[in-house]
């Protein structure tokens, strides 16, 4: 079971990624500042499913480390990248939030137990 470090060196390394990416692609100027921000932004995201849903016993995994919760943070990038009031940044701030958020899942989705499909609290 990847633990609180792991999850926020997977997270920061997805955030400087993403952010990376971002600006190469869009032709922005780097900032070292936003690089790091991103990476930050993303490893503090990236601990919150444990932080929900603390790792106390084998099946702490419950809805907010479900694939519906993934689905469901994807859905919600999809919408806010179909927003016209949000401006190109502010919906790439969202998505690397969703990143970190992610990556956490796809963590522990490589271990034994896995994730739930769908899991209420209190379901065995
Ligand atoms: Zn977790």
């Amino acid at each position: 079971m990847p633990n609180a470090k792991q999850h926020a060196i997977v997270g920061a390394a997805v955030g400087v990624g993403a952010w990376y990416l971002y600006c190469r692609f869009t032709e922005r100027p780097l900032d070292l500042g936003e690089l790091l921000l991103a990476g930050g932004a993303c490893a503090v995201v990236g601990l919150l499913p444990d932080v929900f849903e603390p790792a106390i016993h084998p099946n702490h995994r419950s809805i907010l480390h479900s694939y519906m919760c993934a689905g469901l943070l994807s859905y919600g990038t999809k919408w806010v990248w179909e927003n016209p009031t949000l401006d190109r940044d502010q919906k790439m701030h969202w998505s690397v939030c969703v990143l970190g958020y992610l990556s956490h899942l796809i963590a522990d989705g490589q271990t034994p137990k896995g994730l739930p499909l769908i899991r209420l609290m209190g379901d065995n």
